[in-house]
Parts: C-alpha cells; sequence; structure tokens
C-alpha cells in the first residue's frame, strides 16, 4: 500500500511540472542592473550571484519545467543579451515614467527588438498608464497591435522611489485608456494585487483586458490568498481565459517552479483551467496561435 501511495505521490509531483508552460512575466539583466545575491525571505529563495548565472539558472529550469516562451523585460540592452541566450525569450519594453524617443520606440517594434510593450511600471513613479506622456506610445502599440503590460497592485514597498504611490496602482484609474483602445491588449500584472476585485471587474466587462499572475503565487502568505479570492472570482464570472501565469521571478529564479506547483496545488481548479492558464491563454494574447 505505502509503495502504491509512494508511486501515486511520485506521479503527481512529476505531473505538477510536466505540461507545457508560457511564463508571460520575467525580467533580463546585465551585470550593471543584476541586484541578486541575497535570498528571497519568503522561505529563503536563493539568488545566483551574477547576472550571467541568473540567466543560466533561468534556462535551466526553463527547460526543465517545459516552459515554451517567456516575456522578459528590463533594458534594450539586457532583453539583447537574453535573446542572443535563448530564442524563446520575447522582448518587452519596460518602462516607468522616462522612455525612448517614440520613433526609436517604433523602429524597435518593426526590428523586432520590442514585442510587448511593458512592464510598465508607472506607479513607482506616482502616476498611472492614462498619464500624457504615454498616449503616442499607447497609439504606435494599437497600430501594431502590440500587448501592453502594466504593473497593477502597489509597487514593491523595497523600491527607493519617493514618488511611489500604493493607489496609483488600482486598474480602475485606466479605465480610459482601456475603453478608449477596445482593441489594445492589455495585461494587468499582478492582477490587480490588492486591487484584485477592480481586476476581475474589468476583465469581466472590456473583452481587451487580460491579467497575469505575476508575485501572487509566490511572494508570501497574503498574496498567495489574493491569487485564490482572485481566480475563484474569475471562475464565477467565466473569464479564466483571461488569466496567464506569469512568475516575476526578479532575481530568484526557482520561484518560477513554486508558483507553478502552487497553481497546480489549487484543486477548485480543473486541469483544463489550469493548461488555459499556464499556456493557451497567453498564446492568445502573444499573438502565438499556429
Ligand atoms: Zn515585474
Amino acid at each position: 500500500m505505502k509503495k502504491i501511495t509512494l508511486l501515486f505521490t511520485l506521479m503527481i509531483s512529476i505531473n505538477l511540472c510536466v505540461g507545457q508552460v508560457i511564463d508571460v512575466h520575467l525580467h533580463s539583466y546585465t551585470d550593471d542592473i543584476y541586484h541578486g545575491g541575497h535570498p528571497h525571505p519568503a522561505g529563503n529563495i536563493p539568488s545566483p550571484p551574477t547576472a550571467e548565472a541568473h540567466l543560466d539558472r533561468t534556462i535551466e529550469l526553463m527547460d526543465s519545467l517545459n516552459i515554451d516562451y517567456a516575456v522578459i523585460s528590463n533594458s534594450i540592452k539586457a532583453n539583447e543579451k537574453w535573446m542572443e541566450a535563448d530564442d524563446r525569450f520575447i522582448p518587452g519594453y519596460g518602462a516607468n515614467t522616462e522612455m525612448i524617443p517614440v520613433d526609436e520606440f517604433e523602429e524597435l517594434i518593426k526590428n523586432g527588438k520590442i514585442k510587448v510593450f511593458g512592464e510598465i511600471g508607472s506607479s513607482y513613479e506616482g502616476v498611472t498608464l492614462a498619464n500624457p506622456i504615454y498616449k503616442p506610445y499607447l497609439e504606435i502599440c494599437n497600430k501594431y497591435g502590440l500587448p501592453v503590460m502594466y504593473h497593477t497592485g502597489p509597487p514593491n514597498p523595497g523600491s527607493k522611489s519617493k514618488a511611489k504611490r500604493v493607489f496609483k496602482g488600482d486598474p480602475a484609474l485606466i479605465e480610459d485608456v482601456i475603453a478608449t483602445y477596445p482593441d489594445l491588449k492589455i495585461c494587468l500584472q499582478h492582477a490587480g494585487a490588492s486591487f484584485w476585485e477592480n481586476a476581475v471587474l474589468l476583465m469581466a466587462y472590456y473583452p481587451n483586458v487580460y491579467a497575469d499572475l505575476g508575485v501572487l503565487l509566490w511572494v508570501s502568505p497574503l498574496t498567495q490568498e489574493m491569487a485564490v479570492d482572485f481566480l475563484k472570482r474569475c471562475k464565477k464570472y467565466g473569464i479564466l481565459k483571461k488569466v496567464m501565469f506569469g512568475s516575476d521571478q526578479m532575481v530568484w529564479p526557482e520561484s518560477i517552479k513554486i508558483s507553478i506547483n502552487y497553481l497546480n496545488s489549487l484543486d477548485f481548479l480543473t486541469e483544463e483551467e489550469k493548461r488555459m492558464i499556464l499556456y493557451e491563454n497567453a498564446r492568445k494574447f502573444l499573438g502565438l496561435m499556429d
């Protein structure tokens, strides 16, 4: 009996990580912007000592976890470095309020060096995506059908920015942008976090609004509780088809695995729903359909 239980447990734990995955929320690094090398307090998650080791470990995990694609963002240089190392990376242009000129932005889209606009972390600078500075960039995204990925929820409290504001992370504040561009696909990253109910409402009301689970699945028991509440409400509203897996591992690659396993452990989701979240929904959002 014990043997059978052991075998069954083994099958489940193998199963936890073998389905195809798309991680829509990673960050790329070069040495000058890498801030790892110290474990994350949540479960003492290790962080590789250098940008190089971090990239290597991320690729190793992508292989073992069956991750077909991953959206990365940070500087253009960091993205280029990662894309040279592995062709599964999809480049996002990470921005707060300081951005490259609009014509350069458009040129990089034409050259395939930007395929997603985001992560946009405007709440770190105390503004939202509805700020007029983003309008010309959104117009271009709309023109080229480029998906937009926007940080929602409070900014990371560890950020040194004095301009950061908790309530600028409420997705309700960007409703005008969502309504102005009905064909522009917008992902509310971290699923609104503390503002998850507003994220659900926007997703239910507007066809162009999606969400990723971001850090919710691994960063603390509180965020995991938000993820569960958010997912249950999405299931009730019939909008799980717009929820995507994104780990936002930052400098802690092991959190990708922790997040996938946590999602797979949620028994109120069917296997099909888990597959949608881990893979299918992102294919649609990113335009990777055959
Ligand atoms: Zn992020």
